[in-house]
């Protein structure tokens, strides 16, 4: 609880002893019999409860900014109080009481919301707030945004990895479920990449700092988060117009119902009783307040991010939650999405030179690529690149690279890459992605990689289907046979291969020109070559992006991790948050017309009505909250 909120429950307190008391004790205290001493010992819990709103409404009016709750509200009580007065009855209880159920209804929803936010911020509690520096042998700390890229860090057991970098000393397990949302521990070791925002649970880690503070991954996570609610969804726009149009709407009706009914009875000869239909126009006014809806829409797209980023699946705003919930085809990036992206060296044939020449010229070559071919071939390289022998690096999305290595001129990629440099490629038989290699623009023989599918591509692919995804297609810049086998045995419905990055980016264009009206289409994909076409889809999803600022910056909705069952999963909490908030809205409204339409026809009192508001209320704010459970999805 904070100040103010303990502030007001003091209030509510106060104010709520007072009026039993004077309830109580109405029959016993003769000089409140009195006019006068009954309306002012009466307006002390009336403005002890009441006072903010009464300034806050004020204030609205000045500022020409009526038809708010507090408007609402102040107009209402204070009527209440004035037919107290004109009528002579001195029954100043349901105003005092309508302010009182006002702000208990106030102080949840703030308390609620509150605790709520807190939630999400300690769910996400990945801020770390030192970096540890070695200086004469002892530990220092320091402001993690002071470290230097390069410089040597410590990490000991049960500290969080303050910034991105390398393991250059110790082994140790890490926790990364606050990113990732992943329990499982990871066993990390000498020469290992290391990313913020992890545990470190057993050994000392010693890590030299890739890059600062500010352009780590715990920083553009938190970035990422911090900046989501600023982007609205449509549903929460409905609301900001529902309201423009709806408070001045019951404002008329109000006036309406107190002045029309007792008209029409004087034009028709009967005396008009303004007393009962001016009540009725108060208890109509208090009874309208929407703040149910005003409340728990944003507070249920809120909390569907906050357990959206408890999983790892960071949401960049509550407009891509509300789309994504409308999903019917995902398009696939292949590489790295669907299969693991490290590639296994499965033949090397018709080489002009020896093998490991050939292996070293390419990993040479790929040096500065950070395509996971280029890793593949590092890897079967197997030993440490001497930059120094490699110059003018050229890279060509879609087709591989062109380096001098030694002073020769190496080209590495496909028969694209081949044909544009006009070297005629001798085809390869087996299925696998094929790198052609020419030297000096001479052919030299080509390298057979494959890849194997993700553990859990198959059945990601089944459960998108069960979430309501109607067709999935994929897209790679990889050979046609490589393509369809990997799309048969996953289950893809349709597949385009051999692109180039622009190619999809046509491609995406296509299919979001022949979608349902209403459908969305996400395309995921890991960021390397295929940034243009996260932008381009409706929804872009990058996918393990820890590495790819690109994919992060491109992107509307991040996974931490590269499992693909994530994608259904963040579909499948959108869907239910935006169930939520229908629900929510469907809700408020039917009830809202309910209460409004007793009221108009003298069957509910204002106490009734203020009971109902905070009601609704309630239990709209317990529903949005649900939509922070998503474990199971
Ligand atoms: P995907 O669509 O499967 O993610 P990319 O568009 O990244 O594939 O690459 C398509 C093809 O281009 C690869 O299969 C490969 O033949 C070639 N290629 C791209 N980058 C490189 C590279 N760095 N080295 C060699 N070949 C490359
Ligand atoms: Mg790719």
């Amino acid at each position: 609880m904070n100040k103010k909120q303990k502030k007001t429950l003091i209030r509510i307190i106060i104010s709520a002893l007072l009026l039993i008391l004077l309830t109580v004790f109405n029959k016993y205290l003769p000089f409140l019999q009195i006019g006068a001493v009954r309306f002012i010992v009466y307006m002390i819990p009336y403005i002890i409860i009441g006072y903010d709103i009464l300034i806050k409404a004020f204030k609205g009016i000045k500022n020409k900014q009526v038809f708010d709750e507090a408007f609402l509200m102040a107009v209402a009580t204070i009527g209440a109080v004035v037919l107290a007065l004109y009528s002579g009855s001195g029954d100043y209880l349901e105003a005092i009481a309508v302010m009182l159920f006002y702000q208990v209804g106030e102080w949840f929803q703030s308390y609620a919301v509150g605790k709520s936010r807190r939630n999400i911020s300690e769910l996400m509690d990945i801020r770390p707030d030192y970096a540890n520096i070695e200086e004469d042998g002892a530990l220092k700390r320091v402001d993690p945004d002071e470290v230097e890229t390069g410089s040597i860090i410590i990490v000991q057991p049960g500290e969080k990895v303050p910034i991105d970098g390398i393991i250059i000393e110790g082994k140790s397990t890490l926790n990364t479920a606050a990113l990732t949302g992943e329990s499982l521990p990871r066993d990390v070791k000498e020469g290992e990449e290391i990313i913020s925002g992890c545990i470190n649970e057993t050994g000392l880690l010693k890590i030299k700092t890739t890059k600062e503070f500010e352009e780590s991954t715990v920083s553009k996570i938190l970035d990422l988060v911090e900046n989501a609610s600023s982007r609205k969804s449509k549903s929460e726009d409905f609301i900001t117009k529902f309201a423009r149009i709806y408070t001045p709407a019951v404002v008329y009706a109000a006036v309406a119902l107190a002045f029309l009914p007792p008209i029409i009875s004087l034009l028709i000869g009967n005396a008009p009783n303004w007393n009962i239909w001016v009540y009725r126009a108060l208890t109509f006014l208090v009874a309208s307040c929407p703040c149910a809806l005003v409340v728990s829409i944003p507070l249920s797209f809120f909390a569907g991010i906050g357990g959206a980023s408890n999983s790892g699946i960071l949401v960049k705003g509550s407009n891509y939650l509300e789309l994504l919930s409308k999903t019917k085809i995902v398009v696939f990036d292949k590489t790295g999405t669907l299969t693991q992206g490290v590639f296994e060296v499965s033949g090397i044939h018709h080489s002009e030179i020896s093998e490991e020449k050939l292996i070293e010229y390419a990993a040479l070559a790929e040096s500065a690529s950070s395509h996971p071919i280029s890793k593949s071939l590092q890897k079967a390289y197997g030993k440490p690149v001497d930059r120094t022998r490699v110059s003018d690096i050229k890279e060509i999305g879609g087709e591989g690279v062109i380096a001098a290595v030694d002073g020769k001129q190496i080209a590495a990629g496909n028969d694209k890459l081949m044909n544009s440099l006009g070297v005629s490629c001798i085809d390869c038989r087996s299925v696998g992605t094929v790198i052609h290699m020419a030297i000096d623009g001479k052919y030299a023989g080509h390298i057979v990689i494959s890849d194997i599918e993700k553990p859990t591509s198959k059945a990601a692919v089944k459960k998108l289907k069960a979430s309501g995804v109607k067709e999935t297609v994929m897209l790679t810049g990889d050979s046609k046979a490589v393509a369809d086998k990997v799309a048969a045995s996953l289950g893809i419905d349709r597949v385009y291969s051999e692109l180039l990055p622009g190619d999809k980016v046509a491609k995406i264009e296509e299919i979001l020109k022949n979608k349902g009206k209403n459908d969305a289409v996400a395309f995921v994909g890991d960021g390397i070559n295929d940034a243009p076409v996260l932008r381009r889809a409706d929804i872009g999803i990058a996918m393990g992006a820890m590495g790819s600022d690109a994919a992060i910056e491109a992107a509307d909705i991040v996974l931490m991790d590269d499992d693909p069952m994530q994608i259904a999963k963040a579909i499948r909490i959108s869907r239910k948050s935006l169930r939520i908030v229908y629900q929510n809205i469907v809700f408020s409204i039917a009830i809202k017309l309910l209460c409004l339409l007793l009221v108009a026809l003298g069957l509910a009192n204002m106490w009734l009505a203020v009971f109902a508001d905070v009601g609704v209320m309630i239990l709209a704010v317990f529903n949005a909250i649900r939509a922070l459970f998503v474990k199971n999805l």
